[in-house]
């Protein structure tokens, strides 16, 4: 069992497979993708002994992020190997929704259980300003044949003071009738977006206040949920959730690690560095990579240092997937 000298577990893994992104969104790759990185992403037989060896030590639920993961021709290859890990019970994929509608059933039938689609505003116009695409629609299509397939769906926006600040009405009149979860994520100041931030940051307290006044009841979670306070209302199909990193408390329930593209073990989002895995997926056990995790594990930290503007070495969360 992954286990941190804080006593916390670990059960949870969000692996990124591509820091490529085809969107630009402004608070994350206002300018698109810039390719200035290595982009000697991971192998299928990488991603194999990554997922293997972190099963073997507890994850239960494996995380396919980016950048944009469908962007990687092979994502129901990745799915698949994920889906079909002894030991992994969920796998789940966050992803911009671009090529959602064409490409879910695959994805599907590939072993996917929970899908994550960012969608920060319900305003077509509003949506392409952030993006710059305007794929509202396909990719409210593209949730709808989710849902139809069985998927438990998640859809998260980022709270932005200037954007979609006073869309709170909106997303609640969606959850009415839609069956999904919407969490409000609050915006994280990276290496790259400081004065977006400093412009843009709101707290998702008041929001938390005005739901518990408004019949809305908190959820009980599991131990391999995310870190969002969930509501639910008898009176809506859906749920909301706030994802509050800012929160005091926040980390203390932290049960996830990240690996990079290029095989790097992050043990917090915002940690100074990743340190690299890769050495030790070529061999054909996981012995070795299941002690050098143990091991790396015990420099995990209590807490990020968001609130004192330390960023870690994360410019920009496409980096590592959120
Ligand atoms: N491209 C995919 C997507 O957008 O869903 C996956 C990667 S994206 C980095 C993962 C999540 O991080 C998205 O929900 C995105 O909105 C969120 N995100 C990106 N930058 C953020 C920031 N600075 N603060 C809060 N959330 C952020
Ligand atoms: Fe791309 Fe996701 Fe970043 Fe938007 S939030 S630019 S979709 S990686």
């Amino acid at each position: 069992m992954l286990k941190d000298k804080f006593g916390r577990r670990f059960h949870y893994l969000r692996l990124s497979v591509t820091d490529v992104c085809n969107f630009s969104c402004d608070y994350c790759l206002p300018d698109g993708y810039q390719c200035d990185s290595d982009r000697n992403f991971l192998g299928l037989s990488e991603i194999r002994q990554i997922c293997a060896g972190f099963a073997d030590l507890g994850t239960k639920k494996i995380r396919i992020t980016g950048g944009e993961p469908s962007l990687r021709k092979d994502l129901p290859q990745i799915i698949q190997i994920a889906a079909s890990t002894t030991g992994v019970e969920q796998v789940a994929i966050t992803t911009n929704g671009y090529r959602l509608e064409q490409q879910v059933d695959s994805w599907v039938d590939a072993g996917l259980n929970l899908l994550n689609v960012s969608i920060d505003s319900l305003d077509p116009r509003m949506f392409e300003s952030i993006t710059g695409h305007d794929k509202l629609e396909t990719i409210l299509s593209g949730i709808k044949r989710g849902l139809e397939r069985g998927l438990k769906v998640k859809v998260n926006g980022v709270l932005m003071r200037q954007y979609n600040g006073n869309e709170l009405g909106a997303f609640l009149s969606w959850l009415k009738h839609t069956p999904i979860t919407f969490r409000l994520i609050e915006l994280m100041e990276t290496g790259d977006n400081k004065d977006f931030f400093k412009l843009n940051h709101l707290s998702g307290e008041p929001i938390k206040q005005y739901l518990l006044e408004n019949g809305w009841s908190p959820v009980i979670q599991n131990n391999t949920a995310g870190p969002a306070q969930e509501f639910w209302h008898p009176d809506y199909q859906g749920k909301i959730g706030l994802i509050m990193p800012y929160s005091k408390d926040f980390c203390a329930t932290c049960n996830r690690l990240r690996i990079s593209a290029t095989g790097k073990l992050h043990l917090c989002l915002f940690a100074d560095k990743g340190l690299d895995i890769r050495p030790y997926l070529q061999q054909t056990d996981t012995l070795e990579l299941q002690q050098q995790l143990q091991q790396l594990l015990g420099d995990k930290d209590a807490t990020h240092w968001l609130d004192q503007g330390f960023t870690g070495a994360t410019k920009h969360l496409a980096m590592l997937g959120g």
